[in-house]
């Protein structure tokens, strides 16, 4: 029996993938992935062209099965970083749906279409490889520098996808609208295999639209997993849709993670629909790490507890772990446990920094509330500002001016200030471009809201911010938009 998706065994003519008209379900999705693995078994790592479409996922297991480790690829990378990530992982083989030209760097490599209806009878496959063989290599965000391939696993995935399933009462009843992209954790670790660790289903929108997700959800869809601009999207949509208004209050469960869901659009859905948007935090290196429990009162800011498995500990700037639970004190979020990758592929020195004994180090900064709760101040080299001697978070004021009516869109940074080491300055999306708020008015609004020490010092407007195709800021090149 596949050890890690049980129901391609048991769940027969269940569903199991949708991607627009076209679906397979659990016995059609063996017998294709059984066919497509048997085209990459011995290979020593496969490359993913990752469309949002049902090849890619079918290629996605057929790797997991075959115990082929498969590296995902993002088919809009620009030619530079397709270069960087072809020649980082080295695959030898890759598989992509038909009808496609694979650009320069892949164009030289044989080439597996996933073979959607295959005849006659399942193929013979060897078995599946140990717990520590590296299953996925998937590349972070690239929010900070150039991506690293974080080698993870089997263990990992089963790890986080058992947790989730405990954390979320994540059942074969359950059916994920998935609109995300299927080279990151999310939507692939989560969106594609968590449903069928499970032995529910997923139907894939392609390409994301409140709509979609709206029509979805009317017809029978349990659960929604999104980034926080997919959120903000609905939020935005709310207001002159009924039935938007219906169907996310209908659902099972919403879900949002990869960057930090702001007040304003947490609670403007909580306030329309009555449901509360289920925040949970992770990365590629250590998948899932917390999640808030559904069910409880909502609480925008916070991500939770860890989950099963996860250890967590906060360390302060001297290395000592942090004890107070105060919802104040300041430290690193450290982690272990199941969930973690192995290394950092071609990286020892990235893998080396990156832990202190068995604790990963995540670079994000946080505190936690008494009953354990982790709240997210923001990532150490970009959201943290040191400025007259205080220790600033930009994401508490990031979402005090997404409070103010003139804001469409905000990101705070620090910059040198020769008085005050650093000084807080405001990336401002004005919501009408031809009244845009004034510098002391954003400065007044964030003194009143937080403390005057928080406030801008400098105002800069600008038509959009710089955004990864997760949807987060690129604060790095907030400089040069
Ligand atoms: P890179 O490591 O290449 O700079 P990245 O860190 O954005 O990119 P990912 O592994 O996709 O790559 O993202 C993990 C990060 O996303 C976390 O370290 C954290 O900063 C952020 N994140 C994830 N979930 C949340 C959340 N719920 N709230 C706040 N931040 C989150
Ligand atoms: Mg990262």
């Amino acid at each position: 029996m596949p050890a890690l998706f049980p129901a391609l065994d048991t769940a027969g003519a269940a569903p199991a993938l949708r991607f627009g008209e076209r679906a397979l379900d659990y016995a059609g999705l063996r017998a294709a992935a059984s066919a497509t693995a048997v085209h990459l078994s011995g290979a020593r790592r496969v490359a993913l062209w990752a469309t949002p479409t049902l090849e890619t996922a079918v290629g996605a297991l057929a790797a997991l099965l075959a115990g082929v480790p498969l590296v995902p690829l993002n088919p809009g990378s620009g030619a530079r970083e397709l270069d960087h990530l072809v020649t980082d992982s080295a695959p030898e083989l890759v598989l992509a749906a038909p009808g496609i030209e694979l650009p320069g760097p892949l164009a030289a490599l044989p080439v597996v279409h996933p073979d959607l209806a295959p005849g006659g009878p399942l193929p013979d496959l060897p078995p599946e490889p140990g717990d520590e063989a590296p299953a996925l290599i998937v590349y972070t965000s690239g929010t900070t520098g150039p991506p690293k391939g974080a080698v993870l696993p089997r263990r990992a995935v089963r790890a986080t996808l058992d947790a989730l399933a405990d954390a979320w009462q994540w059942s074969a009843d359950d059916v994920l609208v998935h609109g995300l992209p299927l080279f990151h954790v999310h939507g692939l670790v989560l969106g594609v295999l968590g449903p069928l660790r499970s032995g529910g289903s997923l139907r894939h929108l392609g390409r994301f639209s409140p709509e979609g997700a709206r029509d979805a959800l009317a017809d029978g869809a349990t659960m929604l997993f999104g980034v926080p601009t997919m959120y903000h999207r609905l939020a935005e949509a709310l207001p002159a849709d009924p039935a938007l208004r219906d169907a996310l209050g209908g659902a099972r469960l919403l879900v949002s993670g990869s960057a930090a869901l702001s007040r304003r659009d947490h609670e403007a859905l909580t306030a329309a629909t009555g449901q509360q948007v289920v925040e949970r935090y992770g990365m590629t290196e250590t998948l899932m790490i917390t999640s808030v429990r559904p069910g409880g009162a909502p609480r925008p800011g916070s991500v939770g507890t860890p989950l099963n498995g996860v250890e967590l500990r906060l360390v302060d700037d001297d290395g000592r772990t942090v004890e107070a639970r105060d919802g104040e004190t300041l430290g690193e979020i450290q982690v272990k446990g199941p969930n973690l990758f192995l290394h950092y592929l071609g990286r020892p020195d990235a893998t080396e920094a990156a832990f202190d004994g068995d604790w990963f180090r995540t670079g994000d900064i946080a505190t936690t509330d008494p009953d354990g709760a982790v709240r997210i101040v923001g990532r150490r080299s970009t959201d943290l500002i040191k400025s007259g001697g205080y220790r600033i978070g930009a994401g508490e004021i990031e979402n005090v001016l997404l409070e103010h009516p003139a804001v469409a869109d905000a990101a705070v940074t620090g910059e040198p200030d020769p008085d005050l080491g650093e000084r807080v300055v405001a990336w401002i999306v004005p919501r009408d471009p031809a009244a845009p708020p004034g510098e002391r008015e954003l400065a007044d609004h964030v003194a009143a809201q937080l403390t005057p020490y928080k406030r801008p010092r400098t105002v800069r407007l600008r038509e959009s911010l710089p955004r990864n195709d997760m949807g987060k800021i690129m604060k790095k090149a907030l400089k040069d938009a």
